[in-house]
C-alpha cells in the first residue's frame, strides 16, 4: 500500500512530540506542527521559518554562552551525523517561571537516497522527572521531623568537604543531642517527645540557611549540621544561638536536672580540609566535644578551637 505525502505529513503532525529533520550540515529539512508550537510556547516568534535555519548553529551559540547541555547536544548530533553514531539522547530541564519541565532529545540517524539525514525530537518528560524527584526527596529525608536522614547528610558532608578541600575554605560541623531526653519520653509520653523532637529539629533546620548548609537527623535525638565556608568564629556564634534558641523554646522538662526546660549540648568543629585530613576525623572531633559539652554540665557548647564556651546572657551575640 502506497501512502501518500499528505497522509505521512498528517501523521507526523499528529503526534505529540516536536520532530525536525536536519541535513548533513546542520540545516533544518522538515519539521512538524508540534515543533512549531513547541517553539512558540517559548519566545519563539511566530514568524520564524524553521526550515533553513542551522539546528547546529543555534546549539553552538547557546554552547558559547556557557549552556554545557547545548554543547553535548552539538556533540551527539554530530557524531550521528559524521560519524556512524546510530542515535543519541539528552535529557534537560527546560523551567519556565511558572513550572518546572524537562525534555528529552532524541537524535536518530536516517538515511535515503544515499544522504545522512538527523531525525530530532524533543519529548516532554516532565512526568518522570516530577515523580524521580519525589522519589529521591523521600530517600533522603526523615520520617518524623521532615530533615534530611543520616543517608543525604553523609551524601552532602563528602560533597561539601571535598569543595572546601578544592577552594581551601573552612568547613563545619556541629552535633547537637537533647539533653536528658529520655525524661521527656519518660514523663510526658513518646507521643509528646517526638512532638517536642519535631520542635527542636525545626528550630535547628532554622539555623541552615545557604545552599551550603544543610540540618539532618543524625540519630535518635541527635542533630548534625554541617556549614560548609563557615568559619570557627562564625560556627561558634551560630551554635550559641542554637542552643539559647531551644532554650527559648520552652519546652517542659522537669525533672532535668539541668534546667527545667528542653536544653540541647553540642560538639562544634571548624577545619580547612586538606588531603591529610580524613572527613570522618572530624565527625569523630565533633561526637568528642559533645561529649564533653555534656560531661561539663549540659546546655552549652564545646568547640575545638577555642575551648567551652558557655551559653551566657552577655555572650548570646545576637
Ligand atoms: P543525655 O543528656 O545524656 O543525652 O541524656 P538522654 O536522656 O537524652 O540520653 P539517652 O541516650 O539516655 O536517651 C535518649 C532518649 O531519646 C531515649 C530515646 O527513647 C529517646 N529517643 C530517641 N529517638 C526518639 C524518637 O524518635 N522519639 C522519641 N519520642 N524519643 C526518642
Ligand atoms: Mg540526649
Ligand atoms: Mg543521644
Amino acid at each position: 500500500m502506497e501512502y501518500s505525502d499528505d497522509f505521512l505529513r498528517a501523521v507526523l503532525d499528529s503526534v505529540d512530540v516536536g520532530v525536525a529533520v536536519i541535513e548533513g550540515d546542520g540545516t533544518i529539512f522538515f519539521v512538524n506542527d508540534r515543533w512549531i508550537t513547541f517553539g512558540q510556547r517559548n519566545g519563539v516568534p511566530d514568524t520564524v521559518q524553521w526550515l533553513g535555519v542551522n539546528y547546529l548553529t543555534v546549539c553552538e551559540e547557546a554552547a558559547e554562552t556557557g549552556d554545557c547541555l547545548a554543547l553535548e547536544a552539538v556533540q551527539g548530533i554530530k557524531q550521528v551525523l559524521n560519524s556512524g553514531r546510530h542515535s543519541f539522547s539528552l535529557e534537560y530541564p527546560c523551567h519556565s517561571d511558572e513550572e518546572k519541565r524537562w525534555f528529552m532529545m532524541r537524535v536518530s540517524c536516517l538515511v535515503s537516497d544515499g544522504k545522512r539525514f538527523c531525525v530530532l525530537s524533543h519529548q516532554n518528560i516532565t512526568e518522570r522527572k516530577l515523580a524521580e524527584e519525589k522519589v529521591l526527596n523521600l530517600s533522603r529525608q526523615d520520617g518524623l521531623t521532615g530533615l534530611y536522614n543520616r543517608r543525604y547528610f553523609d551524601e552532602f558532608y563528602k560533597q561539601e568537604w571535598n569543595r572546601c578541600l578544592r577552594q581551601s575554605l573552612p568547613i563545619t560541623l556541629v552535633l547537637l543531642d537533647i539533653d536528658h531526653f529520655k525524661s521527656v519520653n519518660d514523663i510526658y509520653g513518646h507521643q509528646m517527645g517526638d512532638q517536642h523532637l519535631r520542635s527542636v529539629a525545626q528550630c535547628a533546620n532554622s539555623f541552615a540557611k545557604r545552599s551550603s548548609d544543610i540540618c539532618a537527623r543524625y540519630g535518635g535525638e541527635e542533630f548534625a549540621l554541617v556549614l560548609g565556608n563557615t568559619t570557627a568564629e562564625e560556627a561558634a556564634v551560630l551554635a550559641t544561638r542554637l542552643v539559647l534558641a531551644v532554650e527559648t523554646l520552652d519546652i517542659p522538662n522537669e525533672t532535668s536536672p539541668v534546667s527545667p526546660v528542653l536544653t540541647i549540648s553540642a560538639g562544634v568543629v571548624t577545619r580547612v580540609p586538606d588531603t591529610s585530613i580524613q572527613k570522618e576525623s572530624l565527625i569523630e572531633e565533633a561526637d568528642r566535644l559533645l561529649y564533653l559539652a555534656k560531661k561539663k554540665g549540659r546546655n552549652q557548647l564545646c568547640t575545638a578551637n577555642i575551648g567551652s564556651v558557655q551559653r551566657k546572657a552577655e555572650e548570646t551575640l545576637i
